[in-house]
């Protein structure tokens, strides 16, 4: 079975633990990224962990020439897609900006993936496009919404991946749907690198324990949960990477079942949840944190920030059913690969 896979967005956060585990796990990887959030270094570090460089292409998504060009190069079995931008605010205040990198971008992607016969994709989608759950825990059959642009860029791609299994099915789409993807590697050589102030609450606690931060604000301590903080299904993002080989491996063994039986049969679009089925609330966190990092964590509470839910965990009976996949490893030792990251890299990945 060919084992080469395309990475796009491959240096970023998840994009490089991702390709750890694929390495490991025996696949052939290139990556394709512009760069537009991530760095080289990033990408050197990744050869180091390997021990053997990376294939890495700086590219856009949206050009579709240099697709073309590394399509034309490489025989790939599938793509795992996780180019795209992710800032919830700036999505509100550039809505164009989202619109064209995540689902302009996507459509060159696939436009290029078909002219070349490569028809498996995984891609990075996310819990935020269950919106506000009617019920908890959320299965993959819950009613789907977005109140913001960059949520709004995810279900549109999900839409026009059914649309596209729809019109032909020799598709091979899985959507992965990610809840809150935190940690690092536990060689704190990766993890995640904010460029600025961080928007989401694990690397906001680690730039306070690491004292570059001075306060927490804690958004909201009135929602319906055990404390009143919001509560949220955080996910080590190296049990992440685990669920994009399991997505592959899936993939590959439904291609080798389809050619050996002679069956017509396809995966379609399969979204399926990635994360560890329980909650746990913003309190918990900086507590667990606290006791890890063994540094104080002040905080305040301030007025709940707009368009946050209360409580948002996974159903992942699917990834356990299908993939064979579930989450290992605990919020401790997410608080524990975080620090370790952050104290060793202040700066993220510019620190010299
Ligand atoms: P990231 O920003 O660290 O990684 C994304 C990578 O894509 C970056 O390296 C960036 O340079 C690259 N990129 C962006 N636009 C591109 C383009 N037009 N062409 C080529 N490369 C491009 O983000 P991440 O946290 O690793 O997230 C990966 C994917 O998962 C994203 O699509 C994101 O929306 C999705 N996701 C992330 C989270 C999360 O909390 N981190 C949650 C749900 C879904
Ligand atoms: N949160 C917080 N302070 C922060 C950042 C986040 O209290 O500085 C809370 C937020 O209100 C939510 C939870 O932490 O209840 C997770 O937020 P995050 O942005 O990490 O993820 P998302 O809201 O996208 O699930």
């Amino acid at each position: 079975m060919n084992k080469k896979i395309l990475v796009t967005g491959g240096a970023g956060y998840i994009g490089t633990h991702t390709c750890i585990a694929l390495h490991a796990a025996g696949y052939d990887i290139v990556v394709y990224d512009n760069l537009s959030n991530s760095s080289r270094e990033a990408i050197n570090r990744v050869s180091s962990l390997i021990g053997q460089s990376i294939d890495f292409i700086e590219g856009d998504i949206r050009d579709a020439e240099s697709l073309k060009q590394v399509f034309s190069s490489h025989h790939f079995f599938g793509v795992i897609h996780f180019a795209g931008l992710k800032a919830v605010g700036e999505s509100v205040a550039q809505p164009l900006k989202y619109y064209d990198n995540n689902v302009s971008g996507t459509i060159t992607l696939l436009e290029v993936m078909s002219e070349y016969d490569v028809k498996n994709l995984v891609f990075s989608s996310s819990a935020t496009v269950y919106g506000d759950p009617e019920r908890l825990p959320i299965d993959e059959n819950s009613p789907r919404s977005c109140t913001n642009p960059y949520g709004q860029s995810k279900l549109t791609v999900e839409h026009i991946l059914e649309d596209l299994a729809v019109s032909d099915a020799s598709w091979n789409l899985i959507p992965l749907r990610y809840f809150n993807p935190v940690g690092a590697h536990p060689s704190g050589q990766i993890g995640e690198d904010p460029n600025d102030i961080p928007n989401n609450l694990m690397p906001y606690i680690s730039q306070v324990a690491v004292g570059k931060l001075e306060k927490l604000s804690i958004f909201g301590n009135d929602y319906p949960t055990t404390d009143g903080t919001g509560v949220r299904d955080f996910i080590h993002v190296t049990d992440l990477a685990q669920g994009h080989v399991a997505a592959l491996n899936y993939l590959q063994q439904q291609a080798s079942s389809k050619s050996s039986s002679g069956t017509t049969s396809s995966v379609g679009f399969l979204p399926i949840n990635l994360g560890s089925g329980k909650g746990t609330s913003v309190l918990d966190l900086v507590a667990a944190f606290t006791k890890v990092s063994k540094q104080p964590i002040p905080y305040q509470f301030a007025a709940r920030r707009a368009g946050d839910i209360a409580s948002c965990y996974a159903s992942a009976g699917r990834a356990k059913g299908l993939l064979k996949w579930q989450a290992e490893l605990s919020i401790t030792d997410m608080c524990q690969d975080t620090w370790r990251w952050q104290s060793m890299n202040p700066n993220g990945y510019n620190a010299t």
